[in-house]
């Protein structure tokens, strides 16, 4: 594989040799030495739910202003970008929102993403209309898919997601994932001490033995709305020890280096469970992710209180090398590592919304 030499003076590249089966990285390193492997887009500012621990309705309420249509990127623009993107060593993207379901004939994009060779594309979403769209998004092209499923009784998970949505339809969804070839689901339960904790259990008895992935992830001072407080994050030494008692687990390696979920597999041979550790075990020293917001900005970070304009670039009828090195230069300066510097006061930054940039 050959280099891609910039300019001189541009960011630094190497070829990294990476993990077995994966084609050597060759890109910029940020600042940490990590490569740029991991692209989120977030394709829609819009849901059709509040999770208070993301879009709390007292804030995005019936009068909040939602980018309006010209704001957001084309499906030829964000097509555009991913190509660019994987040039520079992002094989993998992930599609997000706000609810990436409720931008319509998203099945169109991902058409053209699934066109990219080599590209490794999934999707996160509330599931809410996943049990209609499943199939139509398989036959475009996507590979894989996550589900958010809060709780499994219903009082629960509607005080969790704030718009009275049966949990049955999700799992309706998941169902219709399955069915239409996405398998293995991943699913993510975001725990509240307080709101959900009681559902851990009944949740991973669900999923014990359905082949599915489910994933608990500790309450983060996302954004700058939802109210954090430590006291609220159930640890995820908590939350292992919690199922371990009652369905015994033992720690099993990472897919690949920068896997932010932890794998803990069941003893019994039921399959996996994973724990996103954001607050209480660090991960950014293998953390490779970028976020596209819908309207064109670059985050380095999920707890990012700036991004970098691209848009504008796009739209400006500058050559893609131009925007390529823009953002290999946007990289190579990237210096984050949020989760391991978090304190109280730093919980209460202006950080950009999880609802705007997706997870
Ligand atoms: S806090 Fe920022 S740097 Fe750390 S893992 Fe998350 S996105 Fe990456």
């Amino acid at each position: 594989m050959s280099l891609w030499v910039p300019a001189a003076a541009g960011p630094t590249y190497m070829n990294m040799p990476q993990d077995p089966g994966k084609t050597a990285h060759s890109g910029p390193l940020d600042r940490l030495h990590r490569p740029l492997r991991d692209l989120r887009i977030s394709v829609t500012d819009r849901c059709n739910f509040r999770c208070v621990y993301c879009m709390p309705k007292e804030v995005f309420g019936n009068d909040y202003q939602f980018l309006e249509r010209k704001e957001i990127l084309t499906f030829e623009e964000i097509a555009r970008v991913a190509l660019i993107f994987q040039s520079l060593g992002a094989g993998k993207i992930r599609l997000t929102g706000g609810e990436p379901l409720v931008r319509r004939n998203l099945e169109q994009l991902i058409a053209q993403l699934a066109a990219i060779p080599g590209l490794d594309l999934t999707l996160t979403t509330n599931g809410s209309l996943l049990e209609r769209k499943a199939e139509a998004l398989k036959k475009a092209g996507l590979k894989r898919i996550t589900v958010s499923l809060d709780a499994l009784d219903d009082p629960t998970f509607k005080r969790m997601n704030d718009v009275d949505f049966p949990v049955a339809k999700v799992l309706a969804g998941i169902d219709a994932a399955a069915a239409a070839g996405l398998a293995p689901v991943k699913i993510n339960m975001v725990v509240k001490r307080g709101m959900n904790e009681h559902g851990i259990l009944p949740m991973a008895r669900h999923f014990h033995g359905s082949g599915h992935i489910l994933r608990f992830i500790e309450y983060m001072d996302v954004g700058h709305t939802n109210g954090w407080r430590m006291d609220d994050v159930v640890t995820a030494r908590e939350i292992v020890s919690m199922i371990g008692r009652e369905m015994p687990l033992e720690p099993a390696d990472p897919n690949y280096t920068g896997e932010v979920a932890q794998r803990w597999r069941y003893k019994d041979g039921g399959g996996e469970i994973g724990v996103i550790a954001s607050v209480t075990q660090a991960f950014c020293r293998d953390c490779t992710r970028i976020r596209l917001s819908t309207e064109g900005k670059l985050y380095t970070c999920l707890f990012a209180t700036a991004g970098h304009d691209l848009r504008t670039l796009l739209r400006s009828g500058a050559p893609d090398g131009e925007i390529r090195d823009t953002v290999a230069a946007i990289w190579s300066k990237r210096t984050d590592r949020y989760s391991e510097i978090r304190t109280s006061q730093t919980a209460k930054l202006e950080k950009i919304e999880m609802s705007y940039i997706g997870g």
